[in-house]
């Protein structure tokens, strides 16, 4: 038993670990570049030896003999030295490794024995040198084969055993001490060889869990937690990856940036716990649809995104997009409760909408964006305009950093009439620029812009100053009404500008009406309350415009004190012909009515229209019907003249 137990302990110390492959790879390297080493010693201490022994020992032992082995150690020298630079793997290495194992038993034979047959014909010089040559020889080669354990324990065996024996019986005691002291050495120097082996062992063994545990890291810092599937940070790497490579073989792909409708509402309603039950579900529900061409990723919130790596045309991307859309949409199963959701995507193709990862990124949010105002629930492609767009963009924000706001905006006025008799009871100040690099620009495009700058502050104060200076001019039963952004609400020392402004021109603010949009309440309802709250407590009015098209809910518009509303232009146009039109307009105006609210509607251009409007008991109208924007001098006149109408 105990036999056994030592024999297999024996054989392990002699055995090539095979299943550390790790440390197999790391023995090879260590041992490749030392083992031509071994050769060129071997060769050059023989060659040593047989030359002293030249006219000594007959032909075959001086010169034949060492040949053959010099041919023999050169063929391995120089196979070592071509597989130095190779990074095997690890059967690769553990045959090398393998096959020096089952050298070094010949090979320390063949010399050895060559040795002690070389003995006897030389003088006690030569005789002397034979004890070093093999001395120092076996000790270099154990140095040489450390990194291989067995092999420098076979080596250290083989060669002492045969000088120990011969030098041992030889009856000089100079060659018996000699031997005593090759073997008290190499004893040592197999300890020294076996620890080192340990250290060796032990060191790659901690590497390799090293770098288990950096690569278990980097899973964990690549991966999102909740849906276990790749995270934002990997989504990036992936994406430059992917357009690198698409790059260099010339290839087409797509990014889609994918986000929950209605996600916000259910979180809100039913808890986070649902939310995230809700996110995970949907991971795996895209994941079902992706192949190996299509990588997912989670970039945060309800905000999904998919690398579609395959040349598809426009009309193939969007019917991927739809057949993400339709695998969401049937109903999920939240613990108990059933939810519907529907998704939209938006997309953008490289290299012909974006020529790198994160304009990529850029463009297929733009798209998602846009196209989640006017077709959610779908997927939007980033076209050619949108670039254009984004281009014209980019020129309006350069032109507003340049502008002189003072001398290049300006105010025009549009009448906002009573239904009944067509009298004119306010203005509409709406704001104009003229760039001189750029000509005039729609508001629709510059307000937006400036809000992106983040400058709509200083626009709005120099506006408003403009249009209370004007409005001054008129008789005391025309009002004012002047739109402010959702900045202008949240930003508290701007809105306390335009409350100074107020005061300064001495104009009464009961005769200000200020046009806010639903957006406004979006971004902070607490502080778009208070700002609605203070400029109602000085008097002015508030209006809410756009109204119908926005999301907010109608309960959280109720909070709000305002004292308007305006009816959007897009239902009123073509209202007769629009049996939608007409119900939305009739229950606004219906719900104007209940909550105490007065309702100017806007965008009326033609007879047919107003006649509806009229039927449906509106008390204001706003249009092109009476007239466009004027100037301030044409508003003047327009109230000189009591026009109701002017043409174009
Ligand atoms: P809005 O407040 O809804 O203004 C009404 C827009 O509809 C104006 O466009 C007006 O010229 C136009 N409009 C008036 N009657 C008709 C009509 O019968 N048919 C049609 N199709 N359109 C009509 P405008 O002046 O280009 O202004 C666009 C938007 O820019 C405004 O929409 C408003 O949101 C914003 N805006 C304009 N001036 C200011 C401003 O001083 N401050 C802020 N914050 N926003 C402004
Ligand atoms: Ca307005
Ligand atoms: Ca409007």
């Amino acid at each position: 038993m105990e036999v056994s137990a030592i024999s297999k302990r024996l054989l392990r110390f002699w055995a090539i670990e095979r299943d550390k492959p790790e440390l197999l790879k790391a023995q090879y390297k260590a041992f490749a570049s030392k083992i031509p080493m071994m050769y060129m010693i071997l060769i050059v201490n023989s060659w040593a030896l047989a030359l002293t022994h030249i006219h000594s020992a007959p032909h075959w032992l001086s010169i034949y003999y060492p040949s053959a082995l010099t041919l023999f150690c050169a063929i391995r020298f120089a196979v070592w030295l071509k597989s130095k630079n190779i990074d095997p793997d690890a059967e690769q290495a553990w045959r090398a490794l393998r096959r020096t194992n089952r050298l070094v038993m010949p090979i320390a034979l063949s010399f050895s024995i060559w040795s002690i047959l070389l003995f006897p014909y030389g003088d006690e010089y030569a005789q002397a040198h034979v004890a070093f040559y093999m001395g120092i020889t076996v000790i270099s080669c154990i140095f040489c084969l450390m990194y291989l354990r067995s092999a420098a324990l076979t080596c250290a065996l083989i060669v002492n055993s045969i000088f120990t024996v011969f030098f041992l019986s030889s009856d000089i005691p100079t060659f018996i001490a000699a031997a005593l002291n090759v073997v008290l050495v190499t004893a040592a120097m197999l300890v020294i060889v076996a620890s080192h082996y340990r250290d060796f062992t032990l060191l790659i063994e901690a590497q390799v869990k090293t770098a288990a545990l950096s690569n278990e890291n980097s899973q964990l810092a690549n991966l999102d937690a909740l849906t276990q599937i790749p995270n934002r940070r990997k989504f990036f790497a992936m994406l430059d990856a992917v357009c690198d490579d698409a790059r260099t073989r010339g290839t087409r792909f797509s990014v889609a940036i994918m986000d929950i409708d209605g996600f916000k509402s259910i979180n809100d309603l039913y808890g986070h716990a649902h939310g995230d039950r809700l996110l995970s579900a949907v991971g795996k529900r895209l994941l079902n649809i992706c192949d190996e061409n299509t990588h997912l990723a989670r970039l945060g919130g309800d905000e999904f995104a998919l690398i579609i790596n395959r040349n598809m045309s426009d009309q193939e991307i969007r019917a991927f997009g739809d057949q993400v859309c339709l695998a969401l949409r049937p109903p999920f199963v939240l613990y108990n409760t059933i939810v519907k959701v529907a998704a939209s995507l938006g997309v953008a193709t490289f290299p012909d909408m974006a020529a790198d990862a994160y304009t990529l990124y850029e463009h297929a949010d733009y798209a998602l964006y846009h196209g989640k105002r006017n077709n959610r629930g779908t997927v939007t492609l980033f076209s050619s305009a949108d670039k254009e767009q984004i281009q014209r963009n980019a020129n309006i924000e350069q032109a507003l950093r340049l502008a002189d706001f003072e001398s290049e905006l300006s105010v025009c006025f549009q009448p906002v009439v009573s239904i009944d008799n067509s009298s004119t009871v306010a203005f509409e100040a709406l704001a104009r620029w003229k760039s001189p690099m750029m000509g005039p620009i729609s508001p629709a495009e510059f307000i937006p812009a400036a809000e992106r700058m983040g400058i709509i502050g200083q626009l709005s104060e120099i506006l408003f100053a403009k249009a209370l200076r004007v409005a001054s001019g008129w008789p005391a039963d025309i009002n004012l009404s002047f739109n402010l952004s959702a900045n202008d609400l949240n930003d508290t020392d701007g809105l306390d500008r335009i409350i100074k402004t107020i005061h300064e021109t001495d104009f009464p603010p009961h005769r200000v009406d200020f046009e806010i949009t639903e957006t406004a309440t979006l971004y902070d309802l607490k502080k778009t309350e208070h700002a609605i709250r203070s400029l109602r407590q000085l008097g002015c009015g508030v209006t809410l415009d756009d109204f119908g098209t926005g999301y907010s809910s109608l309960s959280q518009l109720h909070a709000l004190p305002l004292t308007r509303i305006k009816i959007d232009k897009s239902f009123v146009t073509e209202i007769h012909d629009n049996p939608v039109s007409y119900k939305i307009v009739k229950s606004l105006l219906a719900l104007s009515r209940d909550m105490d609210l007065a309702c100017v509607v806007e965008g009326v251009e033609t007879e047919r229209e107003l006649a509806v409007l009229k039927e449906l008991g509106a008390s204001f109208v706003q249009g092109y019907l009476f007239a466009a924007p004027l100037t301030e001098a044409e508003a003047l006149a327009w109230i000189a003249t009591g026009r109701t109408a002017i043409t174009h």
